[in-house]
């Protein structure tokens, strides 16, 4: 199929090139430019165009041309349709139409044709010669191939990316690493062997990558976990083995593993048990990774806005043990990569990148970046000599229609969801047995998420499991805060469907306090047992565990902990109504706030509890 495609494909660039058919050229003053056919058009001086589709010209003839000369001829473009040129033709009423190529003479005809017989012949040996190839191909498959890439110099450097600065500055070391490994092995320190970076498509991970890569002057070796994956088993396997190979051949380099949760994926989990051919890759990823010292100069980056289903061997010290976020940018960094693409752009005095960044929040740098492109090729196309506001309004017009998160420009909205954020965000500070608040953001994100808050969560803890109840307690009221505070402000009849996810997440938490841990007025009872594997038809096989006049009672006591919870919740909220108001104002502003930020205006207000006071531990 492929080789016919390709046959078809040569056959008709030779129909449509215009080298070979061009039997007669023109004298040279017969001739106009495309730009200066266009400028005639409007200034009227065309009387008639017939396009010859065959050799890509159009022939003009002018208003004031004598009778019986030739007519001008305008090479067009190929491929494109010429829209501008049939666009002024219909304005000004200038007779357009198509000739067919009459007067390329036999000799061109002869050629032609003479040539398509000899492409057919050779297409069909290529055929016939690839089948023989893919037999021998099957024997080998996996060893020949490898579709990794590899660039010897990236050419981008750290001032290349921008509106990621903490990324920025913990990947500097990395850097560091590569360039002065002498620095830290003189001292017995081992460098790390893998960063995982984290977060939302076209936020600039790869860019990041190369960027390291260019800082630190060393080869960029790259490949997507999805192309790991192929149908026969052995073969991604085999690939990881060509991959590392060739890397430790370089060092020191940087080998980069896009999307690394097609590959990475929890080994045995899902319906029907793994998927055989992944396991076996990722099992020789972990080999590999195990199989070299942290010494070697190689240094493994990963990306992926999946961290939560990869495997937790991937995570172990000694592999991907430093996990770097990078997020979506908030009006600095916007600001900073507007900047950044702004740089090779001629942009007109009026454009204000300050106004630009505003008015784009949820941009992505590869949007915003796709954006300003956009705006250069309208403003070629209306044939301006710098982009005006006026191709940034449309450019970002045509960006967001054609993007998943609507950003958030409606006010009530808005200010409803920063109510909403601020209320978990407030709690998570307040409450004595909470981990602290990483930010707060009201950035929205794909999949109908206007913002949210976040924690650092103390690992150690979620690593050992060892959960204590009044934690757990905190995280329900935590959860509830966003609807109390809603509600708190806006009254019952304006609570909105938000909540929905934080209510779920209370309902399954509070579940669990009673029938698995046992932390409820029913006692140390564990009355469902605690396998987290999936498999078909776990929650009704649990169901069944115990009866129903103990079903009720559970209904009863996880009602009982919700409402406690909620009322806490509100309590905390109206008692610093002033403070929220406040919060939610510079949230509004800033459309991020972060932890230390945002625990020193608390502070302002009222005592921070003893374990908020300490820097948290973990990044
Ligand atoms: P990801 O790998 O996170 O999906 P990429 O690195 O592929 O994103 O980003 C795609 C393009 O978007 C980059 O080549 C760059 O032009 C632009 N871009 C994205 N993020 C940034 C950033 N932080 N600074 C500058 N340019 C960016
Ligand atoms: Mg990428
Ligand atoms: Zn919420």
């Amino acid at each position: 199929m492929g080789a016919v495609t390709a046959l078809w494909m040569m056959l008709q660039t030779v129909l449509a090139s215009p080298a070979l058919a061009q039997n007669s050229s023109p004298a040279r003053n017969n001739t106009l430019t495309y730009t200066e056919l266009l400028e005639r058009i409007e200034s009227g001086q065309v009387s008639k165009i017939e396009i010859d589709p065959v050799r890509s010209v159009a022939e003009v003839y002018l208003e004031d041309q004598p009778r019986n000369t030739q007519p001008k001829e305008v090479t067009l473009f190929t491929g494109d349709r010429n829209p501008e040129l049939v666009e002024a033709a219909r304005q000004n009423n200038v007779d357009l139409g198509v000739r067919p190529s009459a007067s390329s003479g036999a000799i061109a005809w002869f050629v032609t044709h003479a040539l398509l017989a000899f492409l057919i012949i050779v297409g069909l040996l290529m055929i016939l010669r690839r089948s023989s190839n893919a037999s021998g191909q099957a024997m080998n498959f996996g060893k020949s191939k490898a579709r990794f890439q590899m660039e010897a110099k990236t050419g981008v450097m750290f001032d290349d990316v921008a509106g990621i600065e903490e990324a920025k500055e913990e990947l500097q070391e990395v850097v560091t690493f590569l360039k002065k490994p002498e620095k830290f092995t003189a001292i017995g320190a081992k460098i790390p062997k893998g960063v995982l970076l984290v977060g939302p498509p076209g936020t600039g991970k790869t860019l990041l990558a190369k960027a390291i890569a260019g800082e630190a002057g060393v080869p960029f070796f790259s490949i997507s976990g999805s192309e790991f994956v192929e149908m026969f088993v052995g073969v991604g396997a085999s690939r990881v083995r060509d991959l590392f190979k060739k890397a430790k051949e370089n060092a020191p380099c940087i080998v980069f593993i896009d999307e690394i949760d097609a590959v990475g994926r929890q080994r045995g989990a899902g319906i029907g048990g793994g998927n055989d051919e992944r396991e076996q890759t990722l099992n020789q990823l972990l080999t590999e990774m195990d199989g070299f010292e942290g010494n070697t100069g190689i240094i493994i980056i990963a990306a992926t806005n999946r961290p939560d289903v990869l495997d937790s061997a991937l995570l172990r010290p000694g592999r991907f043990d430093r996990q770097v976020m990078v997020d979506l940018p908030s009006y600095k960094g916007r600001l900073g990569i507007l900047q950044v693409h702004a740089r090779n752009k001629k942009l007109d005095q009026d454009v204000s990148l300050e106004a630009i960044a505003r008015r784009t929040p949820g941009f992505s740098g590869a949007e915003l970046a796709n954006m300003l492109n956009e705006a250069a090729i309208l403003t070629a196309r209306r044939r301006k000599d710098a982009v005006t506001m006026l191709e940034i309004d449309d450019a970002i017009d045509r960006v967001t229609t054609g993007m998943t998160l609507a950003p958030l420009m409606d006010s009530k909205k808005k200010r409803l969801i920063a109510y909403h954020e601020v209320g978990h965000a407030l709690l998570m500070t307040l409450l004595k047995n909470s981990d602290p608040l990483n930010k707060v953001t009201i950035i929205p994100r794909s999949g109908g998420v206007g913002g949210f808050a976040q924690q650092t969560f103390n690992e150690e803890m979620i690593d050992s499991g060892l959960y204590t109840r009044s934690w757990l307690l905190d995280r329900i009221t935590i959860a509830l805060g966003g609807r109390a505070a809603e509600q708190e402000v806006f009254g019952d009849a304006e609570i909105t469907v938000g909540a929905g996810n934080d209510i779920r997440v209370v309902a399954d938490m509070a579940r669990e306090m009673v029938t698995r841990y046992g932390m409820s007025d029913l006692g140390p009872f564990a009355l469902e047992s605690g396998n987290n594997e999936v498999f078909l038809g776990r929650d009704w096989m649990a169901r069944s565990e115990y009866s129903e006049e103990v079903a009720v009672k559970v209904d009863q006591q996880v009602r009982a902990i919700a409402t406690r919870c909620y009322a806490e919740a509100r309590r905390i909220i109206r008692e610093h109504r002033g403070l929220v108001d406040k919060l939610v104002d510079i949230l509004l502003e800033q459309e991020t706030i972060e932890g230390e930020q945002f625990r020193k205006i608390v502070a302002e207000h009222t005592p921070l509890p003893e374990r908020q006071l300490a820097t948290p531990a973990v990044s």
